[in-house]
C-alpha cells in the first residue's frame, strides 16, 4: 500500500484524538472528523433533523478520503461536488504545519487540498454546511433505447438547478442496463419482479438500454404535491410509454441505497474481489460519440462488463476552477463510470477494456478527464492536469517538499 511509506490509519482517531461529528447549535453546519465516514455523518444530522447535500453513491467512504477526490453523485447537478460544500478544512501538511484553512483564511492550502489526491496534507476536520431534511423521495427509474432521447432529457432536467429551487430535481443519474445476467446490480436493486420480463426482452432486443435516475425529495409540507410537482418536471420526456417505474423510500434509505445490496454481496463472498474501475468526464459534445465508439462497440463487441455503468451530466459552474480537481472545459460535461467487479484470474481483461476505451477516446480526439486518475507517467499526470499543473506543482513545493504524502497516486514519485 506505501513501499518504503507508512500507511495512516486515520479511522483510529475516532478513539478519542480526532474531531468526532459536532453539529453548531444553530445548525447551519456540522464540523466533522477527516476519518468519519459519510454514514455517520448522515445518522448524526438526521438525529436533528439537518443533512448535509452533497453525497457519493456509497456512504461507507471518510469524508476526508471523498474529499481528496471531489465527492461525486446525482445531487451535483445542483449542489456541485462534494469539495463544492466546505466552508474549512483542518490539514496537517507535508511540513508538520498543522493549518486552518478556508476561501478568506490559507486559501491556496484550502484550494490545493480539495481534490488534491492527498498530496498536500491530510485532512483531519472539515466544517460542512446543513440543510433542512427531507422525510422520504419519490425515486424514478424511465427507460430509453435511444442515447439522444435520453441525453437530451438528462440535460433537460438538470437545467433547472438552483439551489432553493422547490421545482427541481433533487438528484440524477443515469446507467446503461446491458444483458448481464440479472437487472440488479451492487449499486441497488430497484425493479420489481413482475416488471422484469419486460425490460429483459427490450435488453434481448436492443442490447443497451438507458436508464434515467431521478429523485425528489419530500416532507409533511409537501406530501400532497409532490406527485404532482413530478408529473410536472417530467411532462414532454421522451422515455418509452410503459417503462417509468417508481418507488417511495425514507430518505435514508434512499441515500444508503448501496449498502443493502453490500451485504448481500458480502454473505455470498463477492465483495471483497478486484474492481478495475473506469471513472470518466467527457465533454458533452462528445458524448455522442462515446457512445457510438464505446457502449456500442467496444462494450458490446467484448461482451464482459459486469456491474454498473452509470452516465449522468453535471454542470461545470457548480465546480471550482481554483480547486485541484480537474474537470473538462464545457458547461456541461457526463461522468461515466465502469463499475466493474472481476475475478483474482481475470481482472487483466477488465485492465484490458479499460486501456482500448482511453486509446479510442485519443483516437476520437474526444477530451476525457479521469475522475479518480491513475497514471504511470509523469507525462500523463501533466496532460491530466493541463493547465493546472504548474500551480498544482508549485504548491506541492510549498506544503510538502520532501514529497511525502500519497507517494502511491504516482504523481510526484513516478521514476520510483
Ligand atoms: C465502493 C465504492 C464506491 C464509491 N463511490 C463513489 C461515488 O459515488 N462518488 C465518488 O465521488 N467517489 C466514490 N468512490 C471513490 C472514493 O471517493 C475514493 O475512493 C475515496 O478516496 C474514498 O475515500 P476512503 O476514505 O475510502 O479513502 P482511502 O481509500 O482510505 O484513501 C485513498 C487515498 O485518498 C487520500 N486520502 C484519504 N483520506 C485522506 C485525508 N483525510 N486527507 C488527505 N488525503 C486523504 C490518500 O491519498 C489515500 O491514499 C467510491 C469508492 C468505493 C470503494
Amino acid at each position: 500500500m506505501a513501499k518504503n511509506g507508512v500507511v495512516i490509519d486515520l479511522t483510529s482517531m475516532k478513539n478519542g484524538n480526532g474531531t468526532g461529528i459536532r453539529i453548531a447549535s444553530d445548525g447551519s453546519y456540522a464540523d466533522v472528523g477527516g476519518q468519519q465516514f459519510w454514514i455517520d455523518v448522515l445518522n448524526a444530522t438526521l438525529g436533528l433533523g439537518l443533512t448535509p447535500v452533497s453525497w457519493t453513491d456509497y456512504l461507507y467512504l471518510t469524508v476526508g478520503g471523498t474529499l481528496s477526490n471531489a465527492g461525486i453523485s446525482g445531487q451535483t447537478f445542483q449542489y456541485g461536488p462534494q469539495i463544492s460544500n466546505v466552508y474549512e478544512i483542518d490539514v496537517i501538511t507535508g511540513t508538520a504545519d498543522f493549518v486552518t484553512c478556508s476561501p478568506n483564511n490559507n486559501s491556496d492550502l484550502f484550494y490545493a487540498a480539495l481534490g488534491g489526491l492527498g498530496q498536500f496534507g491530510i485532512i483531519t476536520r472539515a466544517k460542512i454546511p446543513l440543510e433542512p431534511a427531507p422525510k422520504r423521495v419519490k425515486w424514478v427509474r424511465m427507460l430509453y433505447t435511444d442515447f439522444s432521447d435520453f441525453t437530451r432529457d438528462q440535460e433537460l432536467l438538470i437545467s433547472k438547478n438552483g439551489r432553493n429551487d422547490n421545482k427541481a430535481l433533487n438528484y440524477l443519474e443515469g446507467s446503461l442496463l446491458l444483458d448481464q445476467g440479472s437487472l440488479d446490480n451492487w449499486r441497488s436493486s430497484f425493479f420489481q419482479p413482475q416488471d422484469q420480463p419486460k425490460i429483459i426482452s427490450l435488453i434481448t432486443k436492443f442490447r443497451i438500454v438507458y436508464c434515467l435516475e431521478i429523485v425528489k425529495h419530500y416532507d409533511g409540507q409537501t406530501k400532497t404535491t409532490v406527485d404532482k410537482d413530478l408529473q410536472q418536471l417530467l411532462k414532454g420526456l421522451s422515455y418509452l410509454p410503459g417503462f417509468m417505474f417508481e418507488k417511495d423510500a425514507k430518505y435514508e434509505e434512499f441515500l444508503n441505497r448501496v449498502h443493502s445490496e453490500e451485504l448481500k454481496l458480502k454473505a455470498k463472498g463477492l465483495w471483497d474481489v478486484p474492481h478495475p474501475w473506469l471513472n470518466l468526464f467527457i465533454p458533452k459534445s462528445k458524448i455522442s460519440d462515446f457512445n457510438d465508439g464505446v457502449f456500442k462497440s467496444i462494450v458490446l463487441q467484448r461482451n464482459i462488463t459486469t456491474g454498473p455503468v452509470l452516465v449522468y451530466p453535471m454542470n461545470r459552474k457548480k465546480w471550482d476552477d481554483r480547486m485541484s480537481a480537474v474537470i473538462p472545459d464545457e458547461e456541461i460535461f457526463y461522468t461515466v463510470g465502469l463499475l466493474q467487479s472481476s475475478g483474482f484470474d481475470d481482472w487483466r481483461t477488465f485492465e484490458d477494456q479499460n486501456k482500448e476505451i482511453l486509446q479510442f477516446c485519443e483516437k476520437a480526439g474526444i477530451k476525457v478527464k479521469q475522475y479518480l486518475p491513475r497514471y504511470t507517467t509523469k507525462e500523463g499526470w501533466v496532460n491530466h492536469f493541463g493547465s493546472k499543473w504548474s500551480t498544482f506543482q508549485k504548491r506541492k513545493l510549498q506544503f510538502d517538499p520532501k514529497l511525502l504524502l500519497s507517494p502511491g497516486q504516482r504523481i510526484f514519485n513516478n521514476n520510483e
